[in-house]
């Protein structure tokens, strides 16, 4: 088919009526599938129940620095940062344990900056501006963290290699109110990007204007690949930073919870000495430890990273199926027709898709009425704004195979008559 834009009206129009009667068909169906949220299936869950299996009532709860059923190892045990340390590409002396989700640390770290400063220096709080970074499209519960406390966010488009560089010196070399910025360095939420060595490099010899400014490099895609056999890789920049003489300038991030569980995960941080001696100040009051017991039951069951590397060829196995699909159909019904793009990503949990500008509102509503749930357009920038209000997260993960095929065709079918809406009103 030709692409839309070189349809005459009346060919939209009859188009139209077609696709709305196909479009009604489904609506009579009263179907309820959700491709919202990136969370793992079943059968992911259930490859890490045998980890429960691990620790019972007659293990040994003894770990390199002692009983984890007691109080106390403020940092995490060491075997879990060995683990954890392997698999963020970090040493475990840069590693701090942390608890059941990485979205808590993240938070805990704007907030500890907001109320006391980073490592001495005034604290947010007291600042007149404080603004951050955001790579977009990103992932909204990052933007809600730092919305939520008041902190200006500014746009930064992606590129293929990651963030526009160009725009990340600009604003932190020379804007002292820029304290940080989000990152999602491989496999990107929602666009599935990783950055090349280029960008990590300018990242770690940025000169930022700030002393205090910090890049929160949230690697939580860091073994989730989709074709473990070709998988993307980054270059650590922890070590590129120390390199660049700004050993103190990135929290790196990560965390379990779409190996094992989410919300039952482990979590950690992977950061410079003087950064780690920051935050126990904090954390020496907020807590005694996390859950050692959990920590100790993800290192008995994994062992080490190639552990983690076989769970994640299981996961891969499930999820390149409905990867697969999702492209498939896009392709089938929308490639040639140039009111779509999409990406095809070689790992995370994200395809990303752009309609026409001004669209995506709409075709989001439209699939609701036909019961699929998409995450809400706009989710994906700072503020819920989308200014082109074209982006769309898909999020394949979750529903059986057949369900997800049928959402992606309901999809497509939404696609096709808000375009055609909007190229018959021009
Ligand atoms: N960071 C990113 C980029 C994510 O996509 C997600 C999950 N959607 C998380 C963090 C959440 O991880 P956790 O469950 O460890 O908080």
């Amino acid at each position: 088919m030709k692409p839309y834009r070189e349809m005459s009206k009346e060919e939209l129009a009859s188009l139209k009526e077609q696709l709305e009667a196909v479009y009604k068909e489904y609506q009579g169906k009263n179907l309820s599938l959700n491709m919202a949220r990136g969370k793992p299936c079943k059968e992911q869950l259930d490859l890490s129940l045998p980890m429960m299996d691990v620790l019972n009532s007659s293990s040994d709860y003894i770990s390199a620095d002692g009983d984890v059923r007691n109080y106390g190892i403020l940092t995490g045990i060491q075997e879990a940062k060995e683990l954890m340390g392997a698999m963020m590409d970090a040493p475990a002396e840069n590693i701090v344990m942390y608890g059941n989700a990485s979205l808590t640390l993240m938070f805990d770290t704007v907030s500890r900056a907001w109320t006391h400063g980073v490592c001495g220096s005034t604290p947010w709080c007291k600042l007149d501006k404080v603004k951050f970074l955001c790579p977009v499209p990103g992932y909204d519960r990052h933007f809600a963290i730092t919305q939520y406390f008041g902190i200006e966010m500014i746009n930064i488009p992606m590129t293929a290699d990651g963030p526009d560089m160009d725009l990340v010196e600009k604003y932190v070399n020379n804007d002292e109110t820029v304290k940080g910025i989000w990152c999602v360095p491989l496999y990107s939420n929602p666009s599935g990007q990783s950055y090349s060595d280029e960008t990590v490099k300018r990242f770690a010899n940025l000169k930022p204007a700030a002393k205090d400014f910090r890049i929160i490099w949230d690697n939580a895609y860091c073994v989730h690949h989709l074709h473990p056999d070709h998988p993307d890789h980054i270059l650590d920049i922890l070590s590129e930073c120390a390199k660049a003489g700004n050993p103190d300038m990135v929290y790196k991030i990560g965390s379990t919870a779409k190996i094992t569980f989410p919300g039952s995960a482990i979590s950690a941080i992977a950061t410079s000495k003087a950064n780690i001696e920051d935050m126990k100040k904090q954390m020496n009051v907020q807590f005694i430890s996390h859950d050692k017991i959990n920590q100790l039951r993800h290192v008995r069951f994994f062992k080490n990273l190639d552990g983690i590397k076989a769970q994640m060829a299981k996961h891969a196995a499930i999820l390149c199926p409905k990867f697969e699909a999702v492209d498939e159909i896009l392709n089938k019904e929308l490639a040639g027709l140039e009111i779509g793009k999409w990406t095809k990503p070689n790992g995370g949990y994200f395809v990303s898709f752009d309609s026409l500008d001004g669209c995506a509102k709409a075709i989001v509503a439209k699939c609701k009425d036909a019961g699929v749930v998409m995450t809400g357009a706009g989710a994906t920038y700072p503020y819920g704004k989308d200014p082109h209000d074209s982006n769309i997260r898909i999020a394949p993960s979750f529903p059986t195979l057949e369900d997800l095929k049928l959402a992606a065709e309901i999809f497509c079918v939404c696609v096709k008559l808000v375009s055609i809406d909007k190229l018959l009103a021009e």
